[in-house]
């Protein structure tokens, strides 16, 4: 087994990695087909993930996908392993999924963000991902999502002088009443008492 994987690997070496996008393997990934399982994977490039033709993830934009005749070949090209259909037979380890969750939550705390959201990126159904997010960081994926805009918003009101909407739209709220709201709930003040308690902190310690 190892052998036939080595000499796969160097076999591949000089050949074109990358097999080509046809007609028929795209509508087999819209139509989640499952007779296309084994004959080839795909990839899609803006969420790092790979899929057997019938996920019944999202169907991605044809232009970020890429087609590879074995799970290896998507693997070498640092994709990983959807979640849902299990392209290598394997679980990705919760730790590692949740990780790639986190990652795309501080990339994008400043978009709209829904379960819906991270469960479509992450190839995972609402439920099992907020279930399993929560039992490896141990807050939920909306309660780390308001931990990153809150410590966020603070940043932004010790280091600047920008309104508290801008502020509040600039980490992904722009409901402002909201945004303040939350602010006071996460952090016990206001975050106009807290750029004022900020301030004096800073310059009695003379700064
Ligand atoms: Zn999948």
């Amino acid at each position: 087994m190892t052998n036939r994987i080595h000499d796969s690997l160097q076999d591949d070496h000089h050949l074109k990695v990358e097999e080509s996008m046809t007609a028929e393997k795209w509508q087999a990934i819209i139509d989640n087909d499952a007779t296309y399982n084994d004959q080839f994977f795909y990839a899609v490039k803006t969420t790092g993930i790979f899929c057997r033709p019938s996920c019944k993830s999202r169907v991605p934009k044809k232009e970020n996908v890429c087609i590879f005749q074995n799970a290896e070949q998507a693997l070498r090209a640092n994709f990983r392993p959807c979640k849902r259909c299990k392209p290598t037979g394997e679980r990705l380890p919760d730790s590692e999924w949740v990780a790639l969750i986190t990652e795309y939550i501080e990339k994008n705390y400043m978009e709209k963000l829904t379960l819906e959201t991270l469960a479509d990126m992450s190839h995972g159904s609402p439920y099992h991902m907020h279930r399993t997010f929560k039992k490896v960081k141990g807050i939920t994926p909306i309660e780390f999502i308001q931990q990153i805009r809150i410590n966020q918003a603070e940043k932004y009101l010790l280091h600047s002088d920008r309104t508290i909407a801008d502020i509040a739209m600039s980490v992904g709220m722009p409901n402002t009443p909201y945004f303040i709201t939350l602010f006071k709930k996460k952090t016990g003040h206001t975050p106009k008492e807290y750029r004022k308690l900020a301030n004096k902190v800073h310059k009695s310690e003379g700064m």
